[in-house]
């Protein structure tokens, strides 16, 4: 069985967790912050902070910001459900848009659902293709005179923050800019599905404008991962400097150095040969599948996008649902996994008893039930790659023929 998306790992992999474990420091400590200042590099930002998933970096940002119940968060509908959740986790009400043929959220349904309530908008970057962040960005500025700040942080800014999605979009590039320095903040996933990987983990890139300073946002998310504490374990190890301050109740979310030290090697590997393995793959089905009628390949680039290829999003353009199922099924049967991205938010238990109508989402549920996400990733072989697109051709013309 071709599985789906395994992670990348090797001897030197191993060598680097067992170097960290031999260490005698597992927790956060230096591999943590050699990977912090490597990420921001990477990122095009000054600060960058690992915590240990996206989910828990990102609800972070929106306490951070004050966001509470009453308020209200722009998300798409089609995203995993994780966009929305953090929304749910503060008291806030996610309210959702539908989405553009590129997966990516509509920026026209952005505008129309803004309100006085709007406190932040979470473009996804879907499949590592960078939502339309720019524009996004414009908006938040242009209605500013709307925004009713409600805490020093909100005053500070003065309109709706922008917080990113780039679960999926590490190393995706915005104007051959790496996603990162476009959004106000900027969340990452290193959770082993993704394209670079730390077991589990995530991290913050901030580029948010004056008088923000990154050095201080950054201390700040340092202490709120760690319980609020003014000093980390490894400043305590100092001789003599372990008395330490809460001032703030904070939260246990912080990256260990295990977890750092299989981030490193990721990163040292990633431009130059994990993001081009998969570029090759993306461009070998874009090959074989842009010229079938009967199937809608994904915008893998155009004009200043360019995609981090973290999934291969193909649609069968006249499937039904319960068709699409049965593609996916004979596809299985031959030893191919494949997958669906996703399912949109409406069509979730929870989403749907809050009332959320998957009617009101056209274009998600029109994406979700024509698509099927393809294998890619640094192991897959260019045979396998060919077993693939056959598994994939049969399958279409047997179910649709
Ligand atoms: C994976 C994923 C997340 C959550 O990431 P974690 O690191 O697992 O918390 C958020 N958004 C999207 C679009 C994802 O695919």
């Amino acid at each position: 069985m071709i599985p789906f998306s395994p992670p990348r790992i090797d001897d030197r992999t191993v060598q680097a967790v067992a170097e960290a474990l031999k260490s005698g420091w597992i927790t956060t400590g230096p591999r943590t912050k050699e990977f912090e200042r490597r990420l921001a590099d990477y990122c095009g930002t000054e600060r960058a902070i690992a915590l240990n998933s996206w989910t828990n970096a990102c609800e972070l940002v929106l306490r951070w910001f004050g966001v509470g119940p009453g308020d209200e968060v722009i998300v798409p509908a089609y995203t995993y459900c994780a966009t929305a959740n953090i929304v749910v986790h503060v008291g806030a009400r996610p309210v959702m848009v539908d989405v553009l043929d590129d997966f990516t959220l509509d920026p026209n349904d952005v505008e129309r659902a803004i309100t006085e309530r709007t406190k932040c908008i979470i473009p996804v970057d879907i499949g590592g293709l960078p939502a339309a962040v720019d524009t996004i960005m414009g908006l938040a500025r242009s209605t500013a005179s709307k925004f009713r700040a409600a805490s020093d942080v909100q005053r500070q800014l003065g309109r709706i923050l922008v917080l990113s999605d780039a679960a999926h979009s590490f190393g995706a590039r915005i104007q051959d800019r790496p996603v990162g320095s476009q959004a106000d903040i900027t969340g990452y996933s290193f959770h082993a599905v993704k394209n670079l990987t730390t077991a589990e983990g995530g991290a913050l890139a901030f580029a948010l404008p004056a008088p923000f300073d990154a050095e201080a946002l950054y201390r700040h998310f340092n202490v709120m991962s760690l319980h609020g504490q003014s000093k980390d374990a490894l400043a305590k190890t100092a001789p003599g400097a372990w008395r330490y301050d809460v001032q703030l109740a904070g939260f246990k979310c912080n990256m260990t150095d295990l977890q750092a030290a299989i981030g490193l090697v990721e990163l040292d590997r990633y431009e130059n040969s994990t993001l081009p393995r998969r570029k090759t793959i993306a461009m070998r089905y874009q090959g074989a599948f842009q010229d079938n009628e009967r199937c809608v390949v994904p915008v893998l680039r155009d004009n200043d996008r360019e995609s981090s290829y973290h999934l291969y999003m193909l649609r069968i353009k006249e499937a039904s649902e319960a068709q699409r199922d049965r593609i996916i099924e004979r596809i299985a049967e031959q030893g191919v996994s494949v997958n669906v991205h996703f399912i949109p938010l409406p069509m979730l238990s929870f989403y749907r008893d809050l009332g959320y109508r998957i009617e009101d989402f056209p274009k998600a549920y029109k994406h979700y039930s024509t698509e099927i996400s393809l294998p890619i990733y640094y192991d897959l072989t260019d045979e396998q790659v060919e077993q693939v697109i056959s598994a994939v051709r049969l399958a279409v013309n047997e179910v649709l023929s």
